[in-house]
């Protein structure tokens, strides 16, 4: 008997964030069917911080995402989850949309539409060949003549205990998501980092907290001269030199309530109260599995090789999200960009007569 050939797909999207999912919205729309890898739900991911539905299921309330004012969504939610995920959801909040309530209504919304989801990882992809062709980490093999990558990046954190202990209870690797909840208002809080993104972060959090200590293991900052000015002429922004973060204290009804740092020039420990600790330690592009196959950039962000579009290296081959920028890096901005790469996919696939 002959072997059964495969049917490529016409769109396979790797990931499981605001910009996969949009993707799957967009190319679902577009009638091209498309089959979203979101990736494994296992313990190696969980604690790696790449779950399916990316880093905004690691966040509570998300309200810089426009359409979702304070109010009670739940009886929405209700309706428009499926009953045996929604079960599975915390409770609502009744104060706008948590980022995973968020991302369960985008994943839903391109359910709707016909996309298709594997849960699990792609350990490989084959770009050489074509249809592409990628394999997860059960041996399955999916062909397909187009691919979006939107695999994300995650926080880096420096592997304490005490980090992970108190998670989302005032440790937080992102200060525009969670800096204005009230647990950091009015209250001395901690960014641990000296790039730009700790001085961003500490600038940001400056507006709503009494004093922000930046801790940094250096006595000079990474960050660009203009941004170390910023940081410098702020007069709620305290730098303390030479020390790193040795543990975060707190306790079980208040979450972080202090930090511990140590010297890295022999000084004593230092203890500071705080409620809030915010990691600005850099972020991890998720692209390991891509084994060089994907032109990336310096910090292994997959390239965009042109202005405005989600081209990379591979033509049919699009990124989209996180997995590209380390810039801008909002649910807004990657859910664009997953709606553009779906574009780009659907203006490719026409082209060739796919
Ligand atoms: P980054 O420039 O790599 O800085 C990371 C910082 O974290 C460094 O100060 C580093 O210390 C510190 N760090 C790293 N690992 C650490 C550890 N294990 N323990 C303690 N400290 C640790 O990353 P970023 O600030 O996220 O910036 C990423 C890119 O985005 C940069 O190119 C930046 O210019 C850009 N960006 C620009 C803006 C802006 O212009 N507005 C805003 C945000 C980001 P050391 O300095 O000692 O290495």
């Amino acid at each position: 008997m002959p072997e059964e050939k495969e049917v490529p797909e016409k769109v396979i999207v790797i990931g499981s964030g605001p910009a996969a999912w949009t993707a799957a919205i967009y190319s679902a729309r577009a009638a091209l069917q498309p089959l979203v890898v979101e990736g494994a739900i296992t313990e190696e991911n969980r604690l790696a911080g790449t779950l399916p539905l990316g880093q905004l299921a690691l966040t509570t309330e998300v309200e810089n995402y426009p359409g979702f004012p304070v109010g009670d969504l739940g009886a929405y939610l209700d309706s428009a989850v499926a009953e045996d995920r929604r079960r599975l959801m915390p409770p609502h909040n009744k104060e706008g949309v948590s980022g995973p309530e968020l991302m369960e209504l985008i994943r839903q919304q391109a359910m709707n539409f016909g996309a298709r989801v594997v849960t699990d990882d792609v350990v490989e992809v084959d770009f050489d060949r074509r249809p592409f062709r990628l394999t997860t980490s059960d041996g399955a093999t999916h062909e397909s003549h187009a691919v979006i990558v939107a695999t994300g990046a995650r926080a880096n954190y420096l592997g304490l205990p005490s980090e992970e202990k108190y998670k989302n209870r005032g440790v937080s690797a992102c200060a525009v998501c969670d800096g204005a909840l009230p647990r950091f208002r009015n209250k001395p809080l901690a960014v641990v980092g000296g790039g730009d993104s700790a001085v961003e972060e500490a600038d940001y959090l400056a507006k709503f907290a009494s004093t922000v200590y930046m801790i940094h293991r250096r006595d000079e900052l990474r960050a660009s001269k203009i941004m170390a000015r910023r940081a410098a002429d702020n007069p709620k922004i305290e730098i303390l030199w030479n020390r790193t973060l040795a543990e975060v204290l707190g306790d079980d009804a208040n979450g972080a309530t202090g930090v511990r740092l140590q010297s890295t020039v022999g000084q004593p420990d230092l203890t500071k109260e705080v409620t809030g600790v915010f990691l600005a330690i850099g972020h991890t592009p998720n692209t390991a599995f891509l084994n060089g196959k994907l032109e990336l950039t310096e910090k292994n962000y997959i390239r965009w090789t042109t202005p405005a579009r989600t081209y990379t290296s591979v033509e049919g081959v699009f990124a989209a999200g996180d997995v590209a920028d380390d810039y801008y890096r909002q649910a807004i901005t990657a859910s664009g960009s997953g709606c553009m790469a779906a574009l780009d996919a659907e203006r490719y696939l026409a082209a060739k007569g796919l």
